[in-house]
């Protein structure tokens, strides 16, 4: 019988909307009056797929790996991020079979970038586009997120060790 071993990883981000930042999700800048606050440009998008990549292969979580206080990630693209922690998924055997997602977000229209997030990410996880799902939700008005003050994500994916 072939033995395969396969994990599921779990991550989960939010950061405040605040103008004069850019605003960039999933690798993709998309143009709004506002933009997300964060150390790097603060794509919740990346970070959760981080989280969640780093939850499947036990290596804890993207605040571990890069802190916070290091002014090396200042203003750094959330790709470099991914790349990081691909890199460290990849060394210990793992394989990215799935992404699934969900933006919550109250103010841009982000359906019609969900195309271009995917073809952006698909290359650094190795994995094809149409293995990767992005779902962008209004939250209805509700709390924060609803008054537009922030943007969230949430992830799973799926890895796989041959
Ligand atoms: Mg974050």
């Amino acid at each position: 019988m072939e033995r395969r071993s396969l994990r599921v990883g779990l991550g989960w981000d939010v950061h405040p909307l605040v103008e004069g930042r850019p605003l960039v999700l999933g690798g993709v800048r998309i143009p709004y009056e506002k933009g997300l606050f964060g150390h790097s440009d603060a794509d919740v998008l990346i970070h959760a797929l981080c989280d969640a990549l780093l939850g499947a292969a036990s290596l804890g979580d993207l605040g571990t790996l890069f802190p916070p206080s290091d002014p090396r990630l200042e203003g750094i693209s959330s790709v470099y991020l991914l790349q990081e922690v691909m890199e460290e998924v990849r060394k210990r055997g793992w394989e990215v079979i799935s992404v699934d997602s969900v933006i919550i977000a109250q103010g841009p229209r982000l359906a019609p970038h969900v195309g271009e997030m995917k073809q952006r990410l698909a290359p650094i996880l190795g994995i094809s586009p149409e293995d990767i799902s992005i779902k962008p939700k209004s939250p209805e008005g509700l709390g924060s997120l609803g008054r537009d003050e922030g943007i969230g994500a949430m992830v799973v994916v799926l890895l796989m060790r041959p």
